[in-house]
């Protein structure tokens, strides 16, 4: 069996196949695209990487900042002078009492021994008591090790790492463990001998206050402008306690649990360095990544398929109107053939002489004097239409009586309705000011809403014409009872070949051009025409024309 598709079918099918396909396949793909980014997060990745770049020379600058407070250390103790241990150790209470970096300073060789030197006023961070107990600590872990602490630091210095680190704990205050990282540096003698290992803790309140931040600047006027690092703010963090001890921007809340982290033992034990976007988490701002991106798929498809929507209206349209015309022609044709065949027939009787009586013959030629009007009719309109349509159409507009008009245009039509049994109500008002309309154009107007009236009556029989004033307009009106119109083909019987479902309609002749040319002549006149009617209550249809109108060519 082969498919028979109607044309509108066709269409759809062609658009489904041509444009829904591809757009609803792109469309997914973004929409794909999105869930699997928001599944295997690499924004998040990616801003996680940078974050960490920044950790890292961040963390680089500090060791670096670091080394330079431990060579200031070894130089004021340097050269160490082994056979004065009272002087060293003097030099070394000296540093920690001046220099603001220092905690606690231990020395240690096996020659001296070991020298404790606190630092004189107590920190914030930890009691004198407990300083001279974790000096004997770290006295002990250098002594214990102190063969491997030279090798260390004698490598260290030859790649110009002065200082090395070693994991430390300090017992600290109230039962809670709190730990330091201890830092190494080697002091020579007069000939650049390792001479003794120094070790040191730092001051806490130093490296929050002066330290961190000055690395962290550091970094910042090293990085070209705009880089990502101007988005990082840093923070460092107790691994334990999750305590934030330190922040490159401290007016910046809201730190998130999944802030790109990493270790930072090298320089506070049990500590992490954590870093964040400024403003927003990576969360956030992965998350407005998504949405920003969402919505502009989603405005994108709306965008898509409106236009399809339109394209399938406009080429549905067009169809309709190609559908009109075929239809168009044959009711022309039909109308055309109507008339030609009765006066044809008519005229041929005649010829032959078969009328017997002079009534009848009559009434023959007055069959055949209406049908040629009806055809004049027919084509008064289609040549209308067709200047209309080529935009040639001329008015000659000429001051008019409109009731006299309307009169005579009534008379040559009076005939027509008499023969179909129509009653013709008539309300002329004859006091109407003269007005400029195009004479013909204007009956032409009348004689079809007129012959709509006839036309679409039904079984009632009765007419009225109206011709009134109403504000600045000259009314007329033409009132059937006939089976009238639907709402929703009020706007559409004006427009050209458009034809009413209704199967009376259908049943008539017509060429769906009578109202078109209508609306064109009361456009030209700058009126209007409107109409009232639903559906078995009859119709009325209003011609206005402003009565005074100077602007009109
Ligand atoms: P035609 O009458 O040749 O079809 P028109 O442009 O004059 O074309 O009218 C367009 C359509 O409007 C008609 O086909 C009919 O459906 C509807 N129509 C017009 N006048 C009337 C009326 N008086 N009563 C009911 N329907 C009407």
């Amino acid at each position: 069996m082969k498919l028979r598709w109607s044309p509108k079918t066709k269409v759809a099918v062609v658009m489904v196949v041509a444009l829904c396909l591809p757009v609803s396949a792109l469309i997914t793909a973004q929409l794909l695209r999105l869930y699997y980014l928001e599944e295997t997060k690499p924004v998040q990745a990616i801003l996680n990487q940078q974050l960490l770049q920044g950790m890292r020379k961040v963390e680089k600058q500090i060791l670096v900042e670091r080394n330079g407070l431990a060579a200031e250390l070894a130089g004021a103790l340097e050269p160490a002078d082994l056979s004065k241990p009272q002087e060293l150790h003097r030099r070394l209470q000296q540093a920690a009492a001046t220099k603001p970096f220092i905690d606690l300073a231990v020395f240690y060789s096996p020659e001296t021994g070991a020298f404790i030197a606190p630092r004189p006023a107590p920190a914030d961070s930890f009691e004198a008591s407990e300083r001279m107990e974790n000096g004997e600590q770290l006295a002990g872990s250098i002594e214990a090790t102190y063969q491997r602490f030279t090798d260390m630091l004698v490598e260290g210095e030859k790649s110009r790492m002065y200082s090395a680190v070693e994991d430390f704990l300090v017992v600290l205050k109230r039962n809670r463990n709190q730990y330091n990282t201890a830092h190494y540096v080697l002091l020579h003698d007069a000939e650049h001998r390792p001479a003794g290992v120094l070790g040191f803790t730092m001051d806490r309140k130093y490296l929050q206050e002066t330290l961190f931040n000055e690395a962290f600047r550091k970094v910042q006027a090293a990085e070209p402008e705009n880089s990502p690092f101007d988005y990082t703010v840093l923070g460092i963090r107790d691994r334990e306690t999750g305590d934030l001890i330190w922040t490159s921007e401290p007016t910046s809340a809201k730190w998130d649990a999944k802030d790109a982290r990493k270790s930072f033992d090298y320089v506070m034990l049990f500590h992490v360095m954590v870093a964040k976007m400024k403003g927003m988490t990576i969360d956030e701002m992965a998350h407005e990544f998504m949405m920003r991106n969402l919505l502009l798929v989603l405005g994108l498809a709306v965008v898509m398929f409106g236009g399809l929507f339109f394209t399938w209206r406009s080429v549905n349209r067009e169809m309709e109107l190609a559908r009109l015309k075929s239809d168009f022609v044959s009711n022309v044709s039909h109308e055309l053939k109507t008339p030609l065949s009765l006066i044809r027939l008519f005229a041929e009787t005649l010829e032959l002489g078969r009328v017997r009586t002079s009534e009848k013959a009559q009434e023959y030629y007055s069959i055949i004097r209406k049908e040629s009007e009806r055809l004049t009719g027919l084509i008064n309109n289609l040549l209308d239409f067709s200047r209309i349509e080529a935009g040639g159409k001329q008015y000659r507009f000429e001051p008019t009586n409109l009731a006299g008009l309307v009169e005579q245009t009534l008379e040559s039509y009076r005939y027509h309705l008499e023969q179909r049994g129509f009653e013709l109500e008539e309300h002329l008002d004859a006091g109407l000011p003269a007005v400029q309309v195009d004479r013909e154009a204007y009956s032409l107007c009348l004689l079809n809403l007129l012959d709509n009236a006839v036309k679409y009556s039904g079984d009632s029989r009765k007419v009225a014409v109206s011709l009134f004033r109403e504000n600045g307009s000259a009314a007329l009106g033409v009132e059937d009872h006939g089976i009238g119109i639907h709402r929703k083909d009020h706007r559409r019987i004006f427009e050209k070949f458009f034809r009413a479902g209704d199967p009376l309609v259908h049943n008539t002749k017509g060429s769906g051009l009578g109202l078109s040319l209508v609306k064109h002549v009361a456009q030209a006149h700058h009126g209007s025409v409107a109409v009232e009617s639903s559906p078995g209550q009859g119709s009325k249809f209003t011609l206005r024309v402003p009565i005074d109108d100077a602007g009109r060519n």
